[in-house]
């Protein structure tokens, strides 16, 4: 069954192909043709094919499903006291991890999963279409491996994130939790898992322990990942570039040859900012402009956790990106979309082209523009995934269910 969207005012596909060869492949006054779960036919409203069934846009955008690269959405309980006493001016550390921690172990399966459903729901009104999703709130054998097979109820993009910090109780003895999480930990999650990451910071884990961690996961046929950089200039940054991650995440302190490392590597480690830890930390940004004039490849992502970043809005991090950390607004969308895509090295979603993954969003604005012009006015009015309508955020239903 084949369904042509038309109507389209501004239709981003990130296919440099269409339009005046721009990376978001701008086609206007267009139209698409899904078939299935995939993208038949992209092009001009007037050049398009007949197709089963027809839905009108009535004259919006439609861009990608975002693709949010970088997400903590196992855990229980909530830490908005803790944002206030940083609002009142307390700095913010990796120990506030510790509180979630002691949550999400007393929580129930049916909690977290609960938790989880919720915000994925979330990121689903937000336009999010491919999300990904660590563990890191359990920190034993049992509750790391429970939060990945509680994630996996929710995306095949699961990490493995035993290393987040040393929880209380080896505090004294890092090595043997080091050991626990290369050893027992790894074995019992690494079937749940695609990916394998490490808090790489102050006050988490060193540049060695990092490498450890990693190597082994990468053993264990793990894809590896990385946050680095956040709290201060960090060597992990050049490590995740040295291992081939796909991605490095925060980048926040990012030195002049840590740029230089990831623009050499634009192929294959993507530097994946996340507007929104600075946001609720009240820290400096990293400025994209930096590490995307150098050549890096950039994303964003939500950083959704409930410590430093408790947002599922990739709109907010996009107006956020745009207005604080130096991106245009057409990168922010690029970043947040194929960037995202590049980050989870993902050759299905991202870019709208035949062949390609049926996920978008239609945006109630005549061009993407308005999600950084418009900041925190809910502009996804629809979204279609795997050629699926899946959400109808918006009050204005009329526009979607003029089919003929
Ligand atoms: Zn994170």
């Amino acid at each position: 069954m084949t369904v042509l969207y038309t109507d389209i005012r501004e239709l981003v596909t990130n296919d440099p192909a269409n339009g005046d060869g721009d990376p978001l492949g701008i086609i206007s006054d267009a139209a698409l043709v899904v078939d299935g779960a995939e993208i038949a036919w992209v092009g001009r409203r007037a050049d398009a094919p007949d197709a089963d069934d027809r839905v009108s846009c009535a004259d919006t955008s439609v861009i990608p499903g975002f693709v949010d690269s970088h997400a903590h959405l196992v855990f229980a309980g909530e830490r908005s006291a803790e944002f206030a006493a940083r609002m009142s001016g307390q700095p913010y550390g990796a120990g506030g991890i510790a509180s979630t921690v002691a949550a999400t172990r007393a929580a129930d399966e049916a909690t977290l999963l609960a938790g989880v459903q919720r915000l994925a729901h979330e990121l689903l009104r937000a336009g999010v279409t491919t999300f990904e999703c660590k563990s890191g709130y359990g920190l034993t054998v049992e509750d790391e491996a429970r939060s990945l097979r509680i994630a996996g109820a929710v995306t095949d993009e699961t990490t493995f994130l035993g290393a987040h910090v040393v929880p209380a109780e080896f505090r004294d003895d890092r090595a043997a939790y080091i050991d626990l999480v290369t050893g027992p930990m790894l074995q019992a999650c690494a079937p749940h898992a695609r990916w394998v990451d490490v808090f790489c910071d102050r006050g988490a884990f060193d540049v060695d322990e990092t490498r450890h961690i990693l190597t082994a996961g990468m053993a264990a046929g793990l894809d590896a990942r990385l946050h680095a950089g956040q709290l201060g200039p960090s060597a992990g940054i050049r490590l995740a570039v040295e291992l081939g991650a796909a991605s490095v995440d925060h980048c926040t302190y990012a030195t002049d040859d840590d740029v230089d490392a990831l623009a050499g590597a634009a192929g294959t480690t993507v530097a994946t900012l996340l507007p929104g830890a600075e946001f609720s930390t009240r820290a400096r940004y990293p400025d994209a402009k930096r590490l995307i004039d150098a050549g890096a490849t950039v994303a964003l992502a939500t950083d959704c956790n409930p410590g430093s970043s408790f947002t599922t809005s990739m709109p907010f991090c996009i107006a956020v990106a745009v207005r604080d950390m130096n991106f245009t607004p057409a990168q922010a969308l690029w970043a947040a979309t194929a960037g995202g895509a590049a980050a989870l090295r993902r050759d299905d979603i991202g870019v709208l082209a035949a062949g390609r993954r049926a996920d978008f969003v239609r945006l109630d604005a005549p061009s993407y523009l308005h999600l950084a012009y418009r900041p925190g006015v809910p502009l996804v009015c629809d979204v279609v995934k795997a050629g699926q309508h899946m959400a109808y955020p918006s009050s204005n239903p009329e526009n979607v269910e003029s089919r003929s």
